[in-house]
């Protein structure tokens, strides 16, 4: 994906630099000293620096010092470095930028079953279904019978009329076929896999989504979408063991912070949530992390929360923010409820996965428990009947309160911005869904398109502006994110200036879960969370943004990861 952007022209880096303090106004500035005196000497400074604070009292320093876990002091290097005592460590960072750590406000990770054969098809790239059903017959043929066979595909092939069980059983009798949706939100499996994942070949409708059916019968297809789709994932990975997650936490969060981010926020749609604590708890990782939980596998919207018991040992750090609930799907595979129909299929504008009577009760319940709602909504008709349902329920204060979550939001349109900004939600966008131009140019057509995906305009109309990458792998990179939030190139009149994206990669992340008192700026009495850079990520051409790592990263005071000399 970098490489075909790497030729991208970037018109909105021209038109940036205003939008900072735009993106900012939301929040209250912070009216603090540049420098507080305290008791104990620091235990750390860093000095000779450009600190990016993200504190809009003071955006630039060139110094910080660090007492504990948090900051005491931001200034120039002799305000800063007359603090040092005997028992500080004090780092002449030679020039190098020094930004608050990175928040990914929405990310997913879960351990995976091994042995999967890879079928090796690029989703994005839209194999066809010919295509797709010549790579499965080929893979069966060479494969031992019985090893899943597994592909990752487009819309066009989850949408084609012959897409679906017969077709791949024609093929593969004898090996267990699981083709993705990569958005994650349709998959295909062939009789052996719903045999072997324990589906009934009459599976019951449940609410959030459905099952594919042959014409007139109740017997399934094979096609499975929304929470049905999610329900094979978590049967997937129920046979793995907690030694599995422990690894793939330990690993993830060494590459986070190798990246300079020092909080996440885990969408955990993958395994239950008191197994993923106590995971946590095991992995013992330096991260903060977050953890949106679902109501999995969904078999009524009432059903009550996933169990948060917080097991022996979970650091403090790791929280349990609140609930998930998947409201549509993406335009890539047509799920998102439109307001008008698809420019690519004029008879056909989406779905909302719950019926009113569902999303009423999802709502109020959002209304009335005390923890954070974070709804997956995409298409601007799911954002408009939910916030129907939300003026209805309650004041606005009462939802300013809650900071009910838009994650995506590609469809927060402008006529929408205010009455979300009224509502006081946050929207939690990832800047990888800004990659694929050509899509989105065909699902919404040429007229719409400046309508969707609203960042620099979400940020002027008072909605807070947090981001995260919601990928896997590479895809996980927060300044690949950075580069595609700076150049937009679906809409690139709403792409954000440098600072404005750092801003909402850390304050704005820290906003959207209610931390920003706390952490997402480099400020006298804030946690010490923070990465010096090994370049200046301000300067660089965009092409080279990608490359970033931390050469120190420093989470509540400690310094857990270095590079620097
Ligand atoms: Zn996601």
């Amino acid at each position: 994906m970098r490489h075909a952007l790497a030729s991208t022209r970037h018109p909105a880096l021209a038109i940036a630099l205003l939008v900072f303090a735009a993106c900012t106004a939301p929040l209250p500035a912070a009216q603090q000293p540049a420098v507080e005196p305290s008791p104990a000497s620091p235990t750390l400074i860093l000095h000779h620096a450009v600190v990016f604070t993200a504190d809009p009292a003071r955006p630039y320093a060139e110094a910080v010092a660090i007492a504990g876990e948090r900051v005491v002091a931001v200034g120039t290097d002799a305000e800063v470095r007359a603090l040092a005592g005997p028992e500080t460590e004090v780092l002449d960072l030679g020039g190098r930028l020094v930004v608050p750590g990175l928040n990914d406000a929405h990310v997913h990770v879960g351990p995976w079953p091994e042995g999967m054969h890879s079928l090796g098809l690029s989703g994005r790239a839209e194999p066809s279904w010919a295509a797709v059903l010549d790579s499965v017959r080929a893979a069966a043929a060479r494969i031992p019978a019985g090893t899943w066979l597994q592909g990752s595909i487009g819309g066009d092939a989850l949408d084609a009329p012959a897409a679906g069980r017969f077709a791949l059983d024609a093929v593969a009798p004898s090996h267990p076929v699981m083709l993705t949706g990569w958005t994650g939100h349709g998959l295909i499996l062939n009789t052996a896999a719903l045999n072997a994942l324990g589906f009934s070949l009459t599976e019951p409708d449940r609410p959030g989504g459905l099952f594919g059916r042959v014409a007139g019968t109740d017997t399934l297809d094979g096609r499975l979408w929304e929470y049905p789709q999610l329900d094979v994932v978590r049967r997937l990975s129920d046979p793995l063991t907690r030694a599995d997650a422990v690894a793939t936490y330990r690993a993830f969060a060494d590459q986070m912070v190798r990246w300079g981010v020092t909080s996440v926020q885990q969408m955990e749609n993958d395994r239950p949530l008191a197994e993923t604590l106590a995971a946590l708890a095991e992995a013992d990782v330096p991260l903060r992390w977050g953890v949106f939980a679902w109501p999995m596998p969904l078999r009524s919207v009432d059903e009550p929360r996933p169990d948060a018991t917080r097991p022996a040992g979970l650091p403090a750090r790791v929280r349990v923010l609140g609930t998930k609930w998947m409201l549509d799907g993406t335009p890539v595979e047509r799920g998102a409820a439109l307001r008008q129909p698809y420019a690519d299929r004029p008879d056909w504008a989406g779905r909302l996965n719950f019926t009113d009577v569902e999303l009423r009760a999802i709502l109020q319940s959002a209304r009335d428990r005390d923890d954070q709602t974070a709804f997956h909504i995409v298409g601007d008709a799911t954002l408009d009947r939910v916030m129907d349902v939300m003026e209805d329920l309650a004041p606005a204060e009462t939802w300013r309160a809650r900071r009910v979550r838009i994650e995506h939001g590609e469809g927060l349109a402008p006529d929408l911005l205010p009455r979300a900004a009224a509502l006081g939600m946050v929207l939690v966008q990832n800047p990888l869904h800004f990659a694929i131009p050509d899509v989105m140019a065909a699902r919404y057509g040429a007229d719409r398109l400046p309508e969707v995906q609203l960042l620099r305009s979400a940020a002027e109309a008072g909605v807070p502006v947090a981001l995260g990458a919601d990928a896997g792998g590479s895809g996980r990179n927060p300044w690949l994110n950075l580069m595609l939030a700076t150049l937009h190139p679906v809409n690139p009149s709403e792409a954000l200036s440098r600072e404005a994206a750092l801003v909402a990669y850390t304050r704005g992340s820290a906003v959207a879960e209610h931390a920003e008192t706390d952490k997402g700026t480099l400020a006298p009495g804030m946690l010490a969370d923070l990465a010096v850079l090994s370049q200046n990520v301000l300067d660089v051409p965009p092409d080279a943004l990608p490359d970033t790592e931390s050469v120190l990263a420093v989470i509540g005071g400690v310094i857990v990861y270095r590079t620097l000399p």
